[in-house]
């Protein structure tokens, strides 16, 4: 059994948090999400959905029911119970469908009206706020959120450094753009340890979201760079059922959407050349931690992104935060890995290439043929 406690506010310094002593298996913890106390207002006290859905995977994993003290939005109460707790259940093998004991209220949460995204400055972020920025879109963004609550592998002391620096880089960008930035730290990652980062991702974002109830009224979630048809219910990586969680997480106040499922990232980073902030913010990068420095330029997500600009014939542009002419140096060999690569986006890169009328050095074809040749012989000898 979980147990969460009644939401209480604490202030501590300049802080304000949104706490819930919470009871698992007889251990007690108290977990809290905190913001500058100017802002207290925008945390939704006197209702349990944020902590739910903060602990719902732990729930469903070691079969713990949950009991609340508050209660939880009617509506969203309705979607966990009728339609993400059976269906992740009956689909995912450790997941156990759990019941949810707890009072409902119908009661819209009084907000601000505010539209905010999820904003790392990566691909998927920067195209929703390009998206979602134009006067013609139905959602305008006031705000965009910056939120510490899972940690990629990294110390936790670490992690809370580095959202600190986040925070400080992105609200440039924020003023930049007329746009509001809030930030919001956890404990999830001290207090919640979990093995697969990306198994919980989805489900603490949106819990941030719903701790800000005050504040939202729209929230859009940034879909990651695969588009609908790669849809899955899958225990190791939770954006890939994206779509399920963010339908089942609404409120009568809050509306929750997923931004940019209709592009791949070759359609992404194309609109994002054209904007001119992201030559300064793009942080398309697993490595480098701080937008608005330098990406590493060697990982997967760095060697994507400079690929599809280079393809683009807008590489230049982005010499504040790659290293392009490193790259442009070993150029064969990262066409060559291109043409290696099976997957669709690499197909669409080299498509993008030839229709760019950009030229595929005879040194990476070459290159290419030989890394195949070793593979099938590879292949072989385990086979
Ligand atoms: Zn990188």
């Amino acid at each position: 059994m979980i147990h969460i406690g009644k939401t209480y506010i604490k202030r501590e310094k300049s802080k304000s948090f949104l706490c819930s002593d919470v009871i698992i298996n007889n251990n007690k913890i108290t977990l809290w999400y905190s913001i500058d106390t100017e802002y207290e207002n925008y945390l939704c006290i006197n209702r349990a959905d944020a902590f739910v859905m903060a602990l719902l995977v732990q729930a469903m994993t070691f079969n713990h029911d949950i009991k609340c003290d508050d209660p939880i939005s009617a509506k969203f109460k309705f979607f966990l119970t009728k339609q993400y707790i059976p269906t992740l259940s009956e689909n995912i093998k450790p997941y156990h469908n759990i019941k949810i004991d707890s009072d409902i209220t119908t009661e819209p949460y009084k907000n601000c009206g505010a539209v905010g995204v999820g904003f790392s400055a990566g691909s998927d972020s920067m195209y929703s706020v390009i998206n979602n920025t134009k006067m013609t879109c139905k959602y305008p963004l006031t705000h965009i959120a910056v939120f510490n609550c899972v940690n990629f592998e990294k110390y936790e002391e670490e992690s809370r450094n580095i959202f600190i620096n986040n925070c400080k880089a992105l609200q440039k960008f924020a003023n930049q753009q007329k746009l509001k930035l809030v930030a919001l730290d956890t404990n999830f990652y001290e207090e919640l340890h979990w093995k697969f980062t990306n198994e919980i991702v989805s489900m603490r974002i949106i819990s941030c979201a719903l701790a800000l109830q005050g504040l939202f009224s729209v929230y859009l979630v940034s879909s990651p760079s695969f588009t609908l048809e790669k849809f899955n219910l899958e225990l190791e990586d939770s954006t890939r059922f994206d779509l399920l969680t963010i339908n089942s997480a609404s409120t009568e106040s809050l509306s929750i959407y997923l931004s940019g499922a209709e592009a791949d990232k070759v359609q992404k980073i194309t609109q994002i050349s054209d904007y001119e902030p992201s030559y300064k913010y793009l942080h398309s990068c697993f490595s480098s931690d701080e937008p608005g420095k330098k990406n590493c330029g060697t990982c997967k997500k760095c060697k994507d992104a400079q690929i599809i600009l280079y393809a683009l014939e807008k590489l230049d542009n982005y010499n504040a935060v790659y290293d392009t002419e490193n790259f442009k140096k070993d150029l064969p060999k990262v066409i060559a890995y291109y043409l290696n690569r099976k997957d669709p986006i690499a197909k669409k890169i080299i498509k993008l290439l030839k229709e760019n009328n950009i030229e595929i050095p005879e040194k990476s074809i070459a290159i290419a043929k030989q890394i195949e040749k070793v593979r099938d012989i590879m292949s072989k000898k385990i086979n």
